[in-house]
């Protein structure tokens, strides 16, 4: 019964100095976001001792009376946010989710169509050295050169010379929306399988504030961490119920073993707060907040890809401001703010360094940032990354800037 601080002094500690780390950081990591305590508390629970193989009602273990009603909450909960017939709520994290999607739609050998990574797209996708790109023969759609918005002409072109088993939409690092009616016009053409990937974006849609997904996929699989604000995992939903059955076998047996519940349970808190009213105004203002920043940026000179967003994230081109994405990630996390280097479409620069970042809204507003926030955030940005440009040295300004992230995320405290 001994606290954690008392068992294991070094791991507390560094749980504390990750704890203070957020609180006096600005994340602007797209992916990332800032769960609620009720959230933590679910996750920190017991449930994690319980093995649950199997599905509410038919399992392979006993005493899982409790565990069931939480899953059941989670998967009802989950439908009537976003429409859905059909939910498993157990995979272990997005790729995963991706993972049990292909095994229920197809075999290793089968011809699959995804985003690129370079492009917006993600590993899971079909890029080489993911399983997708190694167990399947994948082929990539992009974006367009001279817009950087998706190019679904050759998307159209690569299904009807492929003939996939699988369309993938959806992407990590594309800011705009996406036509799913086109892709199932498509994949309907080609007699292939429409998944959509909506991990980044999922809390948009839940919101309705970003096109659903559901009434053209046969499978949408989403992370529920991301824009979604609940626990590192997975999703998988469907309105087809000969696909509900391939989803549930491919999760488990097929890939995964016991259910992690404690994840679960928090998924299932997370999904009722993506029901009140209230989320719908965060989302709100996680789309508003994003086209400020890239707004802001964009006057002070950055080179917005596809020129804005519809959704939480941004591309950042940083050429006109000569810096790398390697460059940038690291001045702006020595200044207090946390961002990631991300290729740019057709990106000259080689992965581990790119001429990118990415930025996304849904941390910040979590906090409480709104508009005035995320424009003082892209002074912040552009001062960093604007002080080398005539031969300079940033760490003038990333010494100044750390003073204004400290006060900012003072104002907006966070777990306090
Ligand atoms: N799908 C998309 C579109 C993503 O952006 C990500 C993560 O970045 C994943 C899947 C994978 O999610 P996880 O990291 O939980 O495996």
């Amino acid at each position: 019964h001994a606290p954690l601080a008392k068992v294991d002094p070094e791991i507390a500690a560094i749980i504390h100095d990750e704890l203070v780390r957020q609180q006096d950081g600005i994340e602007l990591i797209a992916s990332e976001n800032i769960v609620s305590r009720a959230v933590l508390e679910a996750q920190g629970s017991v449930l994690t001792n319980k093995y649950a193989e199997g599905l509410p009602g038919k399992r392979y273990y006993g005493g899982c009376v409790e565990v069931d009603r939480a899953e059941t909450l989670a998967i009802e909960r989950v439908k009537r946010l976003f429409g859905a017939e059909f939910a498993n709520v157990q995979p272990h994290s997005g790729a995963n989710a991706n993972q049990a999607a292909f095994m229920a739609m197809a075999k290793p050998g089968d011809t699959i169509l995804g985003m690129s990574l370079a492009a917006g797209g993600h590993l899971t996708h079909g890029a080489a050295p993911n399983y997708s790109g190694k167990w399947f023969n994948a082929v990539q759609y992009g974006v367009r050169a001279q817009d950087g918005l998706l190019d679904y002409d050759q998307m159209e072109e690569l299904a009807r010379a492929n003939q996939p088993k699988i369309i993938v939409a959806g992407g990590s690092a594309y800011p705009r929306e996406i036509d799913f009616a086109r892709f199932r016009r498509i994949a309907d053409e080609v007699g292939a399988f429409l998944m959509v990937d909506m991990a980044h974006f999922a809390g948009l849609v839940a919101a309705g504030l970003y096109p659903s997904p559901i009434p053209h996929a046969h499978i949408v699989t989403s992370t529920t961490h991301k824009t979604l604000r609940g626990p590192r995992g997975g999703v998988i939903l469907t309105n087809d119920p000969d696909l509900a059955k391939k989803i549930n076998s491919a999760v488990f047996p097929g890939l995964q073993g016991g259910p992690l519940m404690h994840v679960i349970a928090a998924k299932a808190v997370a999904f009722g707060e993506a029901l009140a009213p209230e989320f719908k105004d965060y989302q709100r203002a996680v789309r508003d907040n994003a086209r400020a920043l890239a707004d802001e940026l964009g006057k002070r000179g950055f080179d917005i890809v596809t020129g804005g967003t519809d959704s939480h994230l941004l591309l950042v081109d940083l050429r006109p401001k000569k810096v790398t994405g390697k460059f940038a990630e690291a001045a702006l996390e020595r200044a207090g703010i946390t961002a990631n280097k991300n290729a740019i479409p057709f990106d000259p620069e080689k992965p581990a360094v790119t001429s990118g970042i990415r930025l996304g809204s849904p941390a910040g507003t979590a906090r409480g940032f709104g508009e005035a926030e995320f424009r003082a955030i892209g002074g912040m940005i552009d001062e960093v990354l604007s002080a080398t440009l005539d031969g300079g040295d940033s760490a003038p300004a990333e010494a100044q800037v750390r003073e204004q992230v400290l006060a900012l995320c003072r104002a907006f405290p966070i777990y306090n």
